[in-house]
């Protein structure tokens, strides 16, 4: 009978795996290949560039910079490896980092604007590629899901700061 139980709880742990990739930097690599070859095909890759989780923040999803050595990084918030989160605020916030790049911030392309965000050239710029319909339903989703989760996560951490110190 045990034996039966590990046999179940193997198969399902593996339907899971199949059903969501784990969310490690392999995952993000192949995301931001994908999101590039669809939607940003246009755009010439004159450096090379790396993507990984980073961080926990509150207020964005992402983050792109030039390093010295003129690589690109381009970093996702460490919460959005949570399985509540959808793959496409991933794909989002990657899509949103190389709109950034293809304007000539944090990368070897010609400065097209004085500021990154001015004018909500980033949105118009999305919504130009396609991601009129993922725009609407991340406005929605931070609204319901994930203001309330990152609510609850900073009061855990304020908790036990105030616990250990
Ligand atoms: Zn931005």
């Amino acid at each position: 009978m045990e034996g039966d139980i590990y046999f179940q709880k193997l198969l399902e742990g593996s339907r899971s795996k199949l059903e969501s990739p784990i969310r490690n930097e392999t995952f993000l690599k192949e995301r931001l290949e994908k999101i590039w070859s669809i939607y940003f095909n246009d755009v010439k890759k004159l450096n090379e560039i790396t993507i990984r989780f980073k961080g926990k923040w509150k207020n964005k999803f992402g983050h792109i910079h030039i390093k010295e050595n003129k690589t690109t990084e381009i970093v996702i918030n460490g919460f959005l490896r949570d399985s509540r989160v959808p793959e496409y605020i991933i794909d989002l916030t990657i899509a949103h980092e190389l709109v950034h790049y293809s304007h000539g911030f944090q990368s070897p392309h010609p400065k097209l604007y004085k500021h990154p965000h001015a004018g909500g050239i980033v949105t118009k710029d999305l919504k130009k590629r396609g991601f009129i319909e993922q725009l609407k339903q991340e406005r929605k989703w931070i609204k319901e899901i994930w203001q309330p989760i990152i609510k609850e996560e900073f009061q855990k951490s304020k908790r036990s700061r105030r616990f250990w110190f």
